[in-house]
């Protein structure tokens, strides 16, 4: 049955039901194909006639099971569902809320900073690997390339067709009339451009999607069209939750915890430390991303970058450019392009 907080502090967030957070909002964690993340959040809210999910999970071919054997412990069904609210274009998010709308014509909003992406994605099928491929590229990292080839072969990947687009573009600081209750959509670009968090203030909460999670750093610019400057922006997106009062945090993936401004402070300082540490690599002596990503420590863990693997290899390069571009977007590095390869360096005659 349904359970209390208490649970969501102590236990294993990743279990499988449906969790009370707050009265008429429930948290629903559904499963992901593969460890990294564990699995994503999913919330019901329970408003009047309104029964609205925020984020809307993986389209794996037990989810719909899954949501349906959660929403029935309060004894509602999808096919009630009157609207998905999705944070940002990842699959995890997104891909489920469409095939709902196929089931039972659930409206589907998301925010309009990811219509590129989302446009691009339904073009190609997927999302755009050879975007990410010639971002590699750029940061030297042919080694990462070639695992990446090893792991997942060469052929193009198949076909998809769930990226359809949304029945309505969210737009900054809309509001959403719900049957009793009022959200605000703030978008909040960084880790995907159109990366839109609700809040309810007026109970107190933030359903921050992937802006901010309890436990992990966000990827930033892991998306088929990317911003100029993601992090750039991202930075400033955090700052934005901390214009806003302080909430309960509840996040898609991670339990949920009792205060937003804690961990968009301590997100912050995680982001000025790795500027100064990708600073401090090309100081000594590393030219591009990749180099400087070799250097680093990565997860939580502080595990060397030869033993990620390939995909999280991709990630932690791409994440290692987009700090070497703010740092530059500072004045604090130089940035030169020989072909498509991009090297960094301290700026002024002494670079050269
Ligand atoms: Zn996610």
């Amino acid at each position: 049955m349904a359970d209390s907080a208490g649970q969501q502090a102590t236990g294993d967030w990743t279990e499988p039901g449906l969790f009370i957070v707050a009265p008429g909002v429930h948290r629903i964690p559904l499963p992901l194909p593969h460890d990294a993340l564990r699995a994503v959040n999913v919330y019901a809210i329970e408003s009047g006639d309104d029964l609205v999910l925020v984020d809307a999970g993986w389209a794996l071919a037990e989810t719909g099971g899954l949501l349906d054997a959660a929403l029935d412990r309060i004894g509602r069904n999808s096919a009630e569902i009157t609207r998905c609210l999705v944070t940002h274009v990842h699959r995890d998010h997104y891909t489920m809320a469409v095939i709902l709308r196929r089931r039972f014509g659930t409206h589907v909003a998301l925010g309009i900073g990811d219509r590129p992406s989302l446009t691009a994605a339904g073009v190609a099928g997927r999302e755009n690997m050879a975007e990410h491929v010639l971002r590699l590229e750029r940061a030297g990292a042919g080694p990462v390339i070639a695992a990446l080839r090893a792991a997942f072969g060469d052929a193009p990947p198949e076909r998809e067709d769930v990226w359809e687009l949304p029945d309505e573009w969210l737009k900054d600081q809309a509001t959403i009339q719900l049957d009793g209750r009022e959200l605000r959509a703030v978008a909040t670009p960084g880790h995907t451009q159109g990366h839109t968090v609700f809040a309810d203030l007026g109970r107190n909460m933030l359903f921050a999607g992937d802006h901010v999670l309890p436990h992990i750093t966000p990827s930033v610019g892991f998306e088929a069209v990317m911003a100029e400057l993601p992090l750039g922006d991202y930075l400033r997106s955090l700052r934005l939750v901390l214009d806003l009062p302080d909430m309960r945090l509840l996040p898609a993936h991670g339990p949920v915890t009792d205060t937003t401004h804690a961990r968009v402070h301590a997100l912050l300082a995680h982001h000025e430390d790795r500027l100064s540490a990708c600073l401090d690599r090309i100081e000594a002596g590393a030219h591009t991303a990749y180099q400087t990503a070799l250097e680093l420590p990565w997860t939580r863990r502080g595990r060397r970058f030869s033993d990620l693997d390939p995909f999280n290899q991709m990630l932690a390069v791409l994440e290692t450019g987009v700090h070497l571009d703010l740092l530059v977007a500072q004045g604090r590095l130089a940035r030169e392009a020989t072909g498509k390869l991009l090297t960094y360096a301290l700026p002024g005659p002494a670079a050269r």
